[in-house]
């Protein structure tokens, strides 16, 4: 049997890998429902169900397309045929699309009506110094010169990717995403959303994949302390009672790092988080051609359209989450009512304050990511927050999952 702590997407994604592999699990997730950071619930004040975030991936997400594909969801998420990304210049007024063409040959990038208006050539070269980026510089410091396009596409991109603002962001984390989407062409950047909400992409289908298959979930049910003994974890001491881990039993550590070092007292792990805030309207509007729109110069940084849902995500955003909601709905709105060209009063809002929606991606908090293993030889750790090489994504909490229970697996065959 193997315990597993947390239900979010590292959890969910071990539990797949290690029924695949034929052991048996249980879940043990403290919240009323599995999906952690990545949920839908229905809100009261909209009248609607939504997503805790607006959640954005690209089809190079490999790990996380194949984690649907397992789970029977692959045809729940949608997009664009080809890579587009709309934007809006809130100053300006300008809007255009980044268009990459599906090959590794990057000819969008001399195309007028596939780039962006006002990059020139030898700002691209900028992608290239993120290749080799080393060490601990910055995105502002890898970037350093590439002017319109930086601030066009790349200051936005990485701040959606990297969760940080760019000046202090760690150029490595945004460099794996870059080679592994838009390195690989267009073919690899298609932008994909859920069709109806994260819950019924990433969670419903995985916990009914794994309910077929034997495997438990527990919910309201939070381990509050790991009982150790002769190097192993011999017993979970959780809100419910004890659940002892027998002989031959593993466990897997997935819970945010706030509670794994809590679990696991002396744990390295990151330590300093970012905000992302997102506000939901309860309004139709045209959905565009790929269903989201980014803005430049704005609060908004993305808006995504959904059948009588529009809401913004703004990353990095410690720097506003403090702000009252009203203002922060009400400054939101006016960009979106003119990106969109909406008119009318603003329409019923509900604003999401993720506090610690991920760890900050700096380089000090990329040197405090633990890898799976532990001191404890039946323990093994995941989360998004673990060395996955990637900043924390879907992508990466996914394959923290997988790489934990390979470790598991391959500890089993050597014991
Ligand atoms: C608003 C927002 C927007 C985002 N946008 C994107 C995006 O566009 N693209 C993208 O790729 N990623 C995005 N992310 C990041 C992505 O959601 C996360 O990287 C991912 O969901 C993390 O999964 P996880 O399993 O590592 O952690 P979590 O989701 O935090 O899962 C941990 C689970 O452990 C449970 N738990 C905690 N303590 C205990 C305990 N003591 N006992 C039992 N269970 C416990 C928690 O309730 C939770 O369910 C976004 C995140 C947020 C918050």
């Amino acid at each position: 049997m193997i315990h597993i702590i947390g239900a979010g997407l590292a959890g969910l994604s071990a539990a797949v890998a290690l029924t695949q592999a034929g052991h048996l699990v249980t879940l043990y997730e403290s919240g009323p429902a599995a999906g952690g950071r990545c949920r839908s619930y229905f809100d009261r004040e909209l009248n609607a169900r939504i997503d805790n975030g607006n959640h954005l991936l690209l089809s190079g997400n490999r790990a996380a397309l194949a984690y649907l594909a397992t789970t029977g969801a692959a045809h729940t998420l949608i997009g664009p045929a080809t890579p587009l990304f709309p934007f809006f210049d809130l100053t300006t007024g300008e809007a255009w699309t980044v268009a990459p063409n599906a090959g590794r040959i990057p000819w969008w990038v001399f195309s007028k009506s596939r780039s962006v208006p006002g990059a020139r050539l030898s700002e691209f070269a900028a992608l290239l110094r993120l290749k080799f980026t080393r060490g601990d510089q910055t995105v502002v410091e890898t970037l350093a010169g590439a002017g319109t396009l930086y601030r066009r596409l790349l200051e936005p991109l990485a701040i959606a990717a990297l969760n940080t603002m760019p000046e202090v962001a760690l150029a490595r984390l945004l460099g794996a995403v870059v080679d592994e989407t838009l390195a690989q062409g267009g073919a690899a950047c298609r932008p994909l959303v859920p069709r109806e909400g994260l819950s019924e992409s990433f969670v419903d289908p995985a916990l009914a994949w794994l309910a077929a298959r034997g495997a438990t979930l527990h919910t309201n049910r939070r381990v509050a302390a790991l009982r150790q003994d002769a190097g192993r974890v011999q017993e979970l001491l959780t809100t419910d009672g004890p659940a002892p881990v027998a002989a031959g039993d593993s466990v897997v550590l997935a819970a945010p790092p706030w509670v794994a070092g809590t679990l696991l007292p002396g744990l390295t792990a990151p330590e300093a988080f970012e905000s992302i805030v997102n506000i939901h309207f309860r309004a139709e509007a045209p959905p565009g051609p790929a269903g989201f729109v980014g803005l430049v110069g704005g609060l908004a940084e993305w808006v995504f359209v959904k059948p009588g849902i529009v809401s913004t995500t703004t990353s990095a955003a410690n720097r506003v989450v403090d702000q009252p909601a009203e203002a922060l709905a009400t400054q939101a709105w006016a960009e979106i009512a003119r990106a969109l060209s909406l008119p009318g009063p603003m329409p019923p809002w509900r604003v999401v304050k993720e506090k610690r929606a991920t760890f900050a991606a700096t380089a000090d908090q990329e040197r405090r990511r633990p890898g799976p293993a532990t001191a404890l030889a039946n323990l093994v750790l995941a989360g998004d927050w673990t060395r996955t090489g990637l900043p924390a994504t879907i992508e990466g909490a996914i394959r923290s999952g997988e790489t934990a229970a390979r470790v598991l697996l391959d500890s089993s065959k050597t014991r």
